[in-house]
C-alpha cells in the first residue's frame, strides 16, 4: 500500500549521504510510495521546512558531497515542547514513515520523538566516525579515512624534508576508527586512540622510545604521530609543547578538521549509502519500526535504534593486531 515517506539528514554531514537520499527516492517511487524531505535535520520537522522529492531532484547526486536537504543541529527539539512539535508537524502532513539519515545523536533524537509520534521511523547510519554499533561501517567513513590518508602523505613528504615531527589530529568525536585506519594507511609511526589510550605519561613515553629507537637506526628522521581529537589533556597544543620540551625537533599540529566531511563520496561509501537507502525503503509499511538499518559481513540487517548507542563500538581485533604489530608496538 502505497505510504508517505519523509526523510531527512540530520548531525554532523557525511559524504554518501546524498546517494542514501537519492536510493530512498528511487525506491519510495518504485513502489508507488511518496517522499518528502524535511531541511536542516529535526529544525525542519519543527518549522515545516519540506519540500516533495522525486526522481528528476535527484539525479547525479550520487557523486555529491554534503546533503541537498542541508544537515543541522537542533537544541529545541530535545525538549518534549519541541518533539511534540515536530510530532503535530508530522502528522499535519499524513506522514506514515520518517527515515532518519545521522549518528547516534540523530537516532536518539529519533526515539525522542517516537515518545509522541507513532509512525514508523528507520533509521540509517551517516557519520564519518563508525561509532554505531550494529552495522561494520556508516556512510561517509570510507570517504574520511581516504581525506585522511591522502593528508597526511603530504604532511610526509614536508615532514621528511625538515625532519621534523607532526602531529596530525584526525576527527572520531569519541572513537578511533578514522585514527586507527588512516594511521595505517597512511603508515604513520604512532597513533593516539580512545580505545587504547591509558595515561599521558605513558603515551608519551612510548612515543620518545620509539622515536630515539628510529634515530639510532636511521638518524634523524621525520615522525608522524595522528592524534584523535577531544583526547589529549589540552589538545594538540599542549601536546607539542610536551614533545618539544623533550625532543629537540620541531613539532608541527595539523588539524585536519571538517575537510574530512567534505568531498565527493568514495565508491565503497556510495554503495553502502545505496544498499541501506533501498533495503529502509523495503521496511516502509512493515512492523520494523524504531530500528537503524545497517550492514553485516555485506547483508543488510535491522538493529533496534537504542542497541545503537548502548555501548561504545569495539574496534575490529584484526585492524588493532596490525596496528600493534607495525605502529604501536609497545601494546604487541
Ligand atoms: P549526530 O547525529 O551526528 O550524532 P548530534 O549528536 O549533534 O549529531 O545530534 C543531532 C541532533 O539530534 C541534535 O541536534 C538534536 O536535535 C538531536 N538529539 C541528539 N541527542 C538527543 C537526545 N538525547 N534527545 C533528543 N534529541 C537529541
Amino acid at each position: 500500500m502505497s505510504k508517505k515517506v519523509a526523510v531527512l539528514t540530520s548531525g554532523g554531514d557525511a559524504p554518501g549521504m546524498n546517494a542514501c537520499i537519492r536510493a530512498i527516492v528511487l525506491a519510495c517511487e518504485r513502489e508507488g510510495h511518496s517522499i518528502v524531505g524535511y531541511k536542516h535535520g529535526y529544525n525542519g520537522l519543527l518549522n515545516q521546512e519540506y519540500q516533495a522529492l522525486d526522481s528528476s531532484m535527484v539525479h547525479n547526486l550520487t557523486q555529491r558531497g554534503g546533503t541537498i536537504l542541508h544537515s543541522a543541529r537542533c537544541e529545541a527539539f530535545k525538549t518534549n515542547d519541541g518533539a511534540k512539535k515536530a510530532a503535530e508537524n508530522l502528522r499535519w502532513l499524513d506522514i506514515d514513515t520518517l527515515i532518519v539519515i545521522g549518528g547516534d545523536g540523530s537516532f536518539r533524537g529519533a526515539a525522542h520523538l517516537a515518545k509522541f509520534w507513532s509512525g514508523q521511523i528507520l533509521g540509517l547510519p551517516g557519520t564519518i566516525d563508525n561509532d554505531i554499533n550494529g552495522t561494520d561501517a556508516t556512510i561517509g567513513y570510507f570517504t574520511a579515512i581516504e581525506t585522511a590518508v591522502q593528508s597526511i602523505d603530504k604532511v610526509r613528504d614536508t615532514a621528511d624534508a625538515f625532519e621534523r615531527i607532526f602531529l596530525v589530529e584526525v576527527m572520531g568525536r569519541h572513537a578511533g576508527f578514522l585514527a586507527m585506519n588512516g594511521a595505517l594507511a597512511s603508515a604513520s609511526d604512532y597513533v593516539i586512540l580512545p580505545e587504547l589510550f591509558e595515561s599521558e605519561e605513558t603515551t608519551l613515553q612510548d612515543i620518545l622510545s620509539q622515536l630515539s629507537e628510529k634515530r639510532e637506526q636511521r638518524g634523524n628522521v621525520s615522525y608522524i604521530i595522528v592524534l584523535t581529537e577531544n583526547l589529549w589533556p589540552g589538545g594538540i597544543n599542549r601536546l607539542v609543547s610536551q614533545l618539544e620540551a623533550k625532543t629537540d625537533t620541531d613539532v608541527r599540529p595539523v588539524i585536519l578538521g571538517h575537510v574530512q566531511r567534505g568531498g565527493s563520496p568514495v565508491s565503497q561509501d556510495r554503495l553502502l549509502a545505496l544498499k541501506l537507502g533501498a533495503h529502509a525503503a523495503t521496511l516502509i509499511g512493515t512492523s520494523a519500526n524504531l530500528i537503524m538499518v545497517g550492514e553485516k559481513n555485506g547483508n543488510p540487517v535491522e538493529v533496534c535504534l537504542p542497541d545503537t548507542w548502548a555501548e561504545q563500538k569495539p574496534l575490529d581485533n584484526c585492524t588493532v593486531s596490525t596496528l600493534k604489530m607495525l605502529i604501536n608496538n609497545r601494546y604487541a
